[in-house]
């Protein structure tokens, strides 16, 4: 039987667009704190490109354009190919019949229960004016839990938008082993502690900072690209006067404040507070200025993206190299997930031939 008490980590991302600072404060930067911890066994990432075709499947050329794109964004945040497997979900197989298995174990009811996707329906404009929902998309859950479960990873480090995902998997998880023996493992959330980095909201002040709604604000983006979104970016709009008193509730440079501050950065950036608390306490009562708050926070921001502009230089000098990292990768990951499919395939005594009891038992039959 296989060895199901190991620590193992599977995330991705969806090759939809560069990454951002939503996903670096959201997964990203808790990867590699994780990664640098040295408590797991094995920590995979998936770069979910047949995920991302599932909405996408007029433009592969973007999702192509984008492999590259977020293993340089891996790379560039300290994830380390010694110790992190970055993998292409097309290339493994293994996950495809995964989801074919596991299909039969979800009823279409409980598909459209989920609330994650039924958001990401109505904002891609699906079963509205004619645009029809592809059957790929409305059961990516169930092939995102054979991701999670191919790996057999236990813990899987995403934001808020993944519980449902999540929820649905661990289902999945606990029915297939009831129904054909103990094989899968059963996964664990993880989310950031930080309420704020769970869901980092757009530079539009919209609920989700995401590639698909261009509000964001990219890692790699130059100290000009970050100066002219952080200036533009959506504040209180009933603070127009610096004497007014301003909502912090809602504000996004708050929200990044939250996310990405800490109150040792006042002392060189902003040495008229102490710390976040009072900066705010100021703001709501009146008498703190947006541009003030927005220089503060651009500071802040560049502290966080700076280390990673340098490595990402470092690795766009030699894309050979980050193209065999992917490759090493996706061999590594084709095993892993070749593995768990046969102990699936075992169980549910489909295994017809590594499996001689099948002459055995007609024959005495
Ligand atoms: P798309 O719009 O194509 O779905 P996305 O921006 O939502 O792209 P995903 O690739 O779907 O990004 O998500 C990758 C990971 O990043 C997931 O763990 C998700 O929870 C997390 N994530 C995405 N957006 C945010 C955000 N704004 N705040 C925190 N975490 C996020
Ligand atoms: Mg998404």
């Amino acid at each position: 039987m296989a060895d199901n008490k190991r620590n193992i980590i599977l995330t991705g991302d969806r090759p939809t667009g560069p990454l951002h600072i939503g996903h670096y404060v959201g997964s990203l930067k808790r990867r590699v704190a994780l990664q640098d911890s040295g408590k797991f066994d094995e920590i995979y990432i998936l770069i979910a490109d047949a995920q991302a075709l599932t909405d996408n499947a007029d433009d592969p050329q973007k999702i192509r354009d984008n492999i590259i794109q977020v293993t340089l964004d891996y790379l560039s945040c300290g994830i380390d190919p010694e110790r992190s497997t970055i993998c292409i979900q097309s290339e493994l197989p293994a996950l495809y019949e995964l989801t074919a298995y596991y299909m039969n174990l979800v009823t279409t009811a409980r598909l459209e229960r989920n609330p994650t996707v039924k958001a990401e329906i109505k904002m891609r404009g699906f079963n509205e004016g004619g645009v029809g929902l592809p059957v790929g998309f409305y059961t990516y859950p169930i092939s995102q839990a054979a991701d999670i479960t191919a790996f057999k990873a236990n813990c899987v480090p995403v934001g808020e938008d993944q519980m449902p995902m999540l929820e649905q998997c661990r289902e999945i998880v606990h029915k297939f082993n009831s129904t054909y023996g103990e094989v899968l493992v059963d996964p664990q959330i993880m989310l950031n502690e930080n309420t704020a980095c769970r869901r980092l909201p757009g530079t539009d002040g919209k609920a989700k900072m995401s590639k698909s709604l261009g509000n964001c604000i990219y890692l790699h983006a130059s100290r000009e690209e970050l100066h002219q979104k952080v200036m533009s970016m959506f504040t209180d709009p009933d603070h127009i006067n610096v004497s007014d008193p301003g909502k912090v509730e809602g504000n996004c440079v708050f929200t990044y404040l939250d996310a990405f501050c800490n109150d040792d950065l006042f002392a060189e950036y902003c040495p008229d507070f102490s710390c976040l608390d009072e900066m705010k306490e100021q703001y709501r009562k009146g008498g703190l200025g947006d541009v003030k708050c927005k220089r503060f926070l651009e500071n802040v921001l560049n502290e966080e993206l700076e280390p990673i502009r340098q490595r990402r230089a470092r690795w766009e000098a030699d894309i050979p190299a980050v193209y065999d990292i992917l490759k090493a990768g996706t061999m590594k990951a084709r095993e892993t997930t070749g593995r768990t499919l046969s102990e699936v395939k075992d169980a549910m005594k489909i295994n017809y031939f590594e499996d001689d009891a099948l002459i055995s038992e007609w024959e005495a039959r």
